[in-house]
């Protein structure tokens, strides 16, 4: 647990701003194909990074960044987002959100406490199989309930799908359209295996191009806007 990553400035991370980037350790699953083992496996491999002072970098940068993202891991799981969060707000900086969304009563605070202006929302496969994701239980009810909350959300939202072979295919785009119906931006990913979490997630071939180019035609059926990157 705990902040164990920052990146001064990135212009890719938070769409149509320059933001910083700030990463929490630990996570709720074990996806196979995470791209960042270390982070989720073996959070006490970095040392922790003290709040106050990135507050106070933050604020040295803050007349060239427009804010920020929080990323990790899964930052929601830390009690201490909250407050950070309330820190960087008091600073007049954005915050975008990355999270898997199972953990939808901390989302729901933080969107009522408007310490949120963009949420980014992962849908790794479909619900039924969210329990193959983590060796301990998983809720995709909780997952779900995220979907419905953010649905009339008064924040920037995005749904991201990284394309991973075995986990999202044709049928899966379909159910998570149906989940997600009417979505203002769905982002499709192009999978790179060289650093996922296991080994036989490594050796597992990404799709082509042109077979992510027909998720996305999929996709559009639902969203009302897609993007694919990495392709
Ligand atoms: S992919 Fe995301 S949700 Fe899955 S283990 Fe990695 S950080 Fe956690």
């Amino acid at each position: 647990m705990g902040i164990k990553g920052f990146q001064g400035t990135s212009l890719l991370d938070f769409p149509g701003r320059i933001a910083s980037l700030v990463f929490w350790g630990g996570c709720n699953l074990t996806c196979p194909f995470c791209h960042n083992s270390t982070l989720v496996l073996d959070p006490e491999a970095y040392p922790d990074l003290d709040p106050a002072e990135l507050l106070a970098d933050l604020a040295e940068r803050k007349s060239f960044i427009d804010g920020i993202v929080v990323s990790g891991g899964e930052p929601t799981l830390d009690s201490g987002l909250l407050p950070f969060l309330k820190d960087v707000k008091s600073l007049g900086l954005a915050v975008k959100l990355d999270t898997n969304g199972l953990a939808p009563q901390v989302i729901a605070e933080l969107i009522d406490r408007q310490l949120i202006d963009f949420l980014a929302i992962d849908l790794k496969t479909t619900p039924e199989r969210y329990h193959e994701l983590h060796s301990g239980v998983v809720s995709a009810d909780k997952f779900i309930e995220t979907l419905r909350l953010c649905a009339d959300a008064p924040v920037e939202l995005e749904y991201r799908t990284t394309c991973v072979p075995g986990w999202v295919d044709e049928d899966v785009v379909v159910k998570l359209g149906e989940l997600i119906d009417g979505a203002p931006l769905w982002v499709l990913q192009q999978y790179h295996p060289e650093h996922a979490l296991c080994a036989e997630a490594q050796e597992v071939t990404p799709y082509s191009s042109e077979q992510i180019q027909s998720f996305a035609e999929i996709a559009s059926r639902y969203a009302q806007r897609v993007i694919v990157r990495g392709v």
